[in-house]
């Protein structure tokens, strides 16, 4: 099977995508993925960093590197943007901030551990404390930060449809404990917490923050309406479709997700949509369209899969719908969020069977 452009390897050379933008790739393993791109966005304070990779020293290096390459250090990095809550997204963010006192900016609700899971599944509901209390400084509702940490400590133990919660191994959560206490923790700190509407000036423009939940609940989107580009952060990706978790706050996530989908593609004027995996491209709406498309597809195998299955649980759901290699915790949290959505649209039941387990049946 062709590799696919988000598998590639990263890349050394750096390239302008647009004008004061430039495309640098860092390299990631994580399963379908061979890279994360990294934006630099310049203007005459320095650079702001958009998405900067996954925790870790490989890639502090390939961070240094690539700005050199710039004729950049990172004492000039003034910003650092996180589009989502995930590892191959934020990982450079502490660091960053530690190193040069760079603002970080993500959504409102940005945080680490709760809604899904890749490669490190889980934090300790210790870490997530933590981070709750570090949200409690920017955030004025600490009512919803106690409702979520509820729900965190709740799935910590297991998930809504009764499954094992994959968490991660000893040693890892051992290395994240120090480093926390080390005042190390690979969790950046949001300075800035922004929300849907606002407007950043970065590299000479203006964007528009517009928030996406699916992907995750946290996802933003910066748009700059003057040249019409659009950084999509996972939301959009080329030619893959972004992992859309069960484990949410939001009773149906997929629709959140098509609805975050509707109000991307509405966005007039898009030229260049520079997605953080895979190659820049150009058509947003029609690739939004084909990504909605897919889900509809799946909404219907899994409908085809009840009838045959009769009562069934969202592992035995999940082993039908995904090939035995993607099977485990993401796989069931993504089925579950179908079953969810056809449950709400009047097209499923469930109820918990003895052992605490949602079983579904579709008509
Ligand atoms: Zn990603």
């Amino acid at each position: 099977m062709a590799r696919k452009q988000e598998q590639e390897p990263a890349r050394e050379e750096i390239t302008e995508v647009a004008r004061g933008i430039l495309r640098m790739e860092l390299p990631i393993r994580m399963p379908g993925l061979g890279h994360v791109n990294m934006y630099a966005l310049l203007d005459d304070r320095g650079a702001t960093l958009v998405d900067p990779g996954l925790p870790g020293p490989a890639t502090r290096k390939a961070i240094r590197e690539r700005l050199h390459q710039a004729g950049l250090a990172p004492r000039h990095v003034h910003t650092v943007v996180v589009t989502h809550s995930h590892p191959d997204h934020f990982g450079g963010a502490a660091y960053l901030a530690r190193e040069t006192g760079a603002e970080v900016v993500a959504h409102r609700s940005f945080r680490f551990g709760v809604l899904e899971s890749r490669p490190e599944p889980e934090v300790s509901v210790d870490d997530l404390a933590a981070q709750a209390q570090a949200d409690e400084d920017v955030d004025p509702e600490p009512g919803d930060v106690q409702t979520h940490r509820r729900a965190i400590e709740r799935w910590n133990h297991r998930t809504p449809w009764g499954g094992e919660h994959p968490k991660p191994g000893l040693r890892t959560r051992l290395k994240w404990r120090a480093a926390r206490w080390l005042g190390r923790s690979f969790i950046p700190v949001v300075t800035r917490p922004v929300v849907q509407g606002e407007r950043l000036k970065l590299a000479g423009r203006e964007w528009q923050v517009t928030h996406t939940p699916g992907h995750t609940e946290d996802h933003i989107c910066l748009h700059d309406a003057d040249e019409g580009i659009f950084l999509a952060g996972d939301h959009v990706l080329p030619t893959i479709t972004p992992h859309i978790s069960g484990l949410s706050l939001s009773k149906d996530p997929l629709d959140n997700f098509f609805a975050s989908l509707d109000r991307v593609a509405a966005i007039p004027g898009v030229q260049l949509c520079l997605p953080a995996h895979g190659h820049p491209f150009e058509d947003l709406a029609a690739r939004c369209e084909a990504i909605k498309r897919h889900h509809y597809e799946r909404l219907e195998r899994v409908k085809a899969i009840g009838r045959e299955l009769g009562p069934a649980t969202v592992q035995a759901f999940s082993h039908k719908l995904f090939k035995p290699r993607s099977w485990g915790g993401m796989a069931e949290s993504e089925t579950y969020a179908h079953l969810e959505h056809l449950r709400q649209g009047g097209e499923a039941t469930c109820h918990r069977d003895g052992r605490g387990r949602l079983i579904y049946e579709t008509g």
